[in-house]
């Protein structure tokens, strides 16, 4: 019987980060009003969270995207299977990401978002794993730098279980596999 994710970041560390993150956000922008588009499915628990601690105003979004690869990292091809409801152009688009891994998800991202010419485009991530990194791709807000593990809750998935955990935490490796 595969254990419970171990805990690597609380819900209380997670919601301290969230609001810190939201401040930086809001002073970025202020003045100017956002639109969140939110990486599905990963990101709605941190989106949801993130944008009721925003203080400029803010349209959410969002965009699904499948990658192909093995399930557990992107191999960089990119395929949209739904796309914003708006145009962006001229809008100030914040990309909001629940995981930067390898950074090819992103880096297709943001040359794909480019084309629509926002007036700005920024990416917000709740977790980093630099030790993975493929692509640099500049991330404007980070909540969580995380070692080389593979994490789960707050919105990440192994095999579809685990998004509604309060906290972020790591799965045994029989888990992954
Ligand atoms: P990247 O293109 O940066 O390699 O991949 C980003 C995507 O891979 C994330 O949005 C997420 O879906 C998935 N991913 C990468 N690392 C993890 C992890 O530790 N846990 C989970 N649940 N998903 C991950």
């Amino acid at each position: 019987m595969p254990s419970d994710p171990s805990p690597l970041i609380s819900a209380e560390g997670i919601s301290r980060r969230v609001r810190e993150l939201a401040a930086e956000v809001s002073k970025t922008y202020a003045g100017n009003e956002i639109v969140a588009v939110g990486i599905l499915k990963g990101a709605f628990v941190f989106m949801a969270d993130l944008v009721r601690h925003l203080t400029v105003p803010v349209s959410c979004d969002f965009i699904r995207v499948s990658s192909y690869g093995d399930a557990k990292t992107s191999g960089g091809i990119v395929r949209f299977e739904f796309d914003v409801t708006q145009p962006l152009t001229d809008k100030h688009v914040l990309l909001i990401e629940d995981i930067v891994d390898t950074g090819l998800t992103l880096s297709y991202l943001c040359e794909n978002f480019r084309t629509r010419k926002p007036a700005s485009l920024r990416i917000c991530a709740l977790l980093h794993k630099p030790a993975r990194t493929r692509v640099e791709v500049p991330l404007d807000f980070v909540g969580f730098t995380i070692p080389d593990k593979f994490v789960v809750g707050y919105g990440l998935d192994v095999a579809g279980k685990y998004r509604n955990l309060p906290f972020v935490g790591v799965v045994s490796e029989d888990e992954k596999t």
